[in-house]
């Protein structure tokens, strides 16, 4: 996909469709290399996408995001099965003590948010377990809903999530477009392939691929099952 299909019209279906073939066609071949292959060229997609379109229609108001900065950190996260291995994967390769901590975290906020919905989890303001001293730590490979999460104004971010029912954030709607692309580009190559379910929370999934050494190989070989996992819709996302 080039940067003027990127930046077109409809480029987030461009996007999308470009991803969902990706996404297929590496599906049956996939080992950690691979995904961590797949994963890189997602990244690049997208991110060339948004870079297309931050050329020709920047943001009217400088994206506030940075770090330390983590208001947002306590919403629900959706993923599709690729992303949260390929998050499980980058916590399985360091240190065993590190290994074991964050584990433990993941398993707490599981038994906290398990079952529940996006509005829920506003209410609940639990962050999230990945996150440590305010700070994402698994940035590099973060999901593709974390990377659309932008917003002009961080008092704005505190404000809304302690009242959901307050005025909309001021987000760059061609960052949240383009990522959001992804994962519905990702989790239709994934449906394609037959993978059900593709769409996951990922406190739910983590805690289930955590408790594989290789939860990639466990979950080609039918060990690890997502099913449990799978997204809860809340109330105002079902009509
Ligand atoms: S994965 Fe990282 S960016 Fe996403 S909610 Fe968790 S701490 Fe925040």
């Amino acid at each position: 996909m080039g940067a003027a299909e990127a930046s077109g019209p409809d480029y987030s279906g461009a996007l999308e469709n470009g991803v969902r073939r990706v996404v297929a066609r590496a599906l049956p071949d996939i080992n950690g290399e691979r995904l961590d292959a797949l994963m890189a060229e997602l990244f690049g997609l997208a991110d060339s996408a948004l870079a297309a379109l931050v050329a020709k229609d920047p943001p009217r108001r400088a994206i506030a995001c940075k770090a330390g900065c983590a208001y947002c950190c306590i919403v629900y996260v959706q993923v599709t099965p690729l992303e949260a291995l390929h998050v499980a994967r980058s916590i399985l390769a360091r240190p065993a003590a590190e290994v074991t901590a964050v584990r433990q975290r993941v398993a707490a906020a599981h038994a906290t948010t398990v079952g529940r919905d996006s509005d829920y989890r506003i209410v609940l303001a639990q962050p999230c377990p990945l996150l440590v001293d305010g700070r994402c730590s698994v940035y590099a490979d973060r999901p593709f809903a974390c990377r659309g999460a932008n917003s002009a104004d961080a008092n704005a971010c505190r404000d809304a999530f302690a009242n959901p029912d307050g005025p909309l954030l001021p987000t760059f709607i061609h960052q949240s477009k383009t990522y959001a692309a992804l994962g519905h580009g990702a989790a239709k190559g994934l449906s394609d392939t037959g993978t059900h379910p593709t769409l996951l929370e990922l406190i739910a999934a983590l805690h289930l691929a955590l408790a594989h050494d290789d939860p990639l190989a466990a979950w080609r070989s039918g060990d690890l099952d997502f099913t449990s996992a799978r997204c809860v819709m809340a109330k105002h996302e079902q009509s």
